[in-house]
């Protein structure tokens, strides 16, 4: 039976879920607070760019969007470390030929949101989701000049974020709603790297640009106008924070000390950094996510998650999928598809917020230690030699999306268990290439 749908929200995964919702001929109709992004410049604050990879591309591929993606998408092999002594080095993710992508977020939202009016989605802008009556299913809206709106509906989706109005509705009135969120103690804040006087990319186009310092650090992706959009994850406070950089010459000796052969691409660093937000980042658990067969909460307003492992819309991306999946599976019984879809998601939202937050350790810290980089060499020629028994972590999140996240924290774990003791056997940075070595790893895998 084909129902009328609501969405609340025309983000990325918003947009994403109209299209396979009105794919099976269901009447969808989107809320969006606001106006129409492809008629309007983004502000400044959320991320610009996006790596996307193999979930959300499997995700866009079932509706036939990800080739036109990547075509729009610059892939990224590695990670293209900056030293603080001056000196560069270049990480591969993954196998030969395995990448991610920069994309930028307004094109793909605003892509997506074409495919969706071309399947017949109505998107409603301006419209901002105030309450919901859950007795009548009827969601209020606030319009610009004081109106007010209403619209009923017999399933509605809260795609609205990370600070969903629509969670926060189900959560004051669902008996046993259980909420956590949780702030780092580091912020945000985007600089840009311009193209160079030729026109042309300033560094290494295919890669991810990490500057890690340790207690912080500064990362660029690349944008198809030549540019590198810089993001600094950055304290809040203490000696170096957001809240000791107050005057220009602190940001100008700061910059200069910590980042110099960045700052010499980024005329505009100034400005930028006492213009462009500071911005927080939250890891949100919820549950339940459902009510009967009337109501779910996707995406980020389900589990938004801190962006160090690239995995917030991907992983948004890929509960549309599984939702899909699920449809498939149990036809019209819309209670049992969602009651499946939040036993088959919490996990791996829980999964992939805890990996999330312990890449942050790896990207600022541990990618700059000689010794993190020997036990990336040792997991890297594993998964060559014995690609079915070892996957390295990042691999499984990023280029693996047959393995669930849960059971990629699990596996990682384990692994990461076995190479901090390979890490600490005398001699390893001469043994690690040896067949005894090998076999005590593998051994200890299947143990
Ligand atoms: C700095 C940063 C970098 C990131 N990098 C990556 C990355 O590289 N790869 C990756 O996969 N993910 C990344 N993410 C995460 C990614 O941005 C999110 O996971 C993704 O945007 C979630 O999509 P969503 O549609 O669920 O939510 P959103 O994109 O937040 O969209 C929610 C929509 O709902 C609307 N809305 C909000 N409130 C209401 C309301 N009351 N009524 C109606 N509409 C409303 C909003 O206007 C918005 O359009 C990053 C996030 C940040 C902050």
């Amino acid at each position: 039976m084909k129902k009328d749908v609501t969405i609340i929200g025309a983000g990325l995964v918003g947009s994403l879920l109209s299209i396979y919702l009105a794919k099976r001929g269901h009447r969808v109709s989107i809320f969006e607070r606001r106006p129409d992004m492809r008629k309007e410049k983004i502000a400044a604050g959320r991320s610009i760019n996006l790596a996307l990879s193999d979930r959300g591309l499997l995700a866009l591929d079932k509706v036939g969007l990800a080739d036109e993606i990547k075509s729009i998408s610059i892939p990224m092999h590695g990670r293209h470390i900056h030293n603080m002594d001056g000196s560069t080095a270049f990480q591969p993710y993954g196998k030969e030929g395995q990448f991610i992508n920069s994309v930028s977020r307004g094109t793909l939202n605003g892509k997506l949101m074409d495919l969706a009016e071309q399947h017949g989605v109505q998107i409603h802008f301006n419209h901002k989701c105030s309450s919901i009556d859950w007795k009548t299913n009827t969601i209020s809206f606030e319009l610009p000049g004081s109106q007010f709106a209403a619209h009923h509906s017999q399933l509605i989706f809260g795609s609205d974020g990370a600070f969903s109005a629509a969670r926060m509705q189900h959560q004051l009135q669902h008996d046993k709603f259980n909420y956590s969120q949780y702030y780092i103690d580091c912020g945000y804040k985007e600089l840009t790297i311009p193209p160079t006087a030729a026109g042309e990319f300033a560094m290494e186009v295919n890669a991810l640009h990490i500057w890690p310092r340790k207690d912080y650090m500064l990362i660029a992706l690349p944008n198809l106008d030549k540019t590198f959009t810089c993001t600094l994850f950055f304290p809040f406070e203490g000696p170096a924070s957001f809240s000791n950089l107050t005057t220009k010459e602190k940001v100008q000796d700061f910059f200069s000390t910590t980042f110099p052969d960045a700052i010499a691409l980024m005329p505009e660093y100034v400005n930028e950094f006492f213009n462009n937000p500071t911005s927080s980042l939250v890891t949100v658990k919820c549950f339940p996510w459902v009510r009967e067969d009337q109501f779910a909460l996707i995406g980020d307003a389900a589990h938004a998650i801190v962006p160090f492992f690239g995995q917030g819309m991907n992983c948004g991306f890929e509960d549309c999928r599984v939702l899909d999946e699920l449809i498939d599976k149990y036809d019209d019984d819309w209670a049992t598809i969602l009651q499946q879809y939040q036993f088959l998601r919490k996990p791996d939202g829980d999964a992939i917020a805890d990996l999330a937050i312990n890449n942050f350790t790896e990207m600022r810290d541990r990618t700059a230690d000689p010794k993190f980089l020997l036990q990336k060499k040792i997991e890297a020629r594993l998964h060559d030699k014995y690609p079915g028994q070892w996957i390295p972590a990042y691999s499984q999140v990023t280029f693996s999306p047959q393995i669930r996240y849960s059971e990629a924290l699990r596996r990682g774990q384990q692994q990461e268990a076995i190479m901090q003791e390979v890490m600490n056997t005398p001699g390893i940075e001469e043994n690690w290439q040896s067949e005894e070595l090998e076999k005590m790893i593998l051994g200890k895998l299947t143990s």
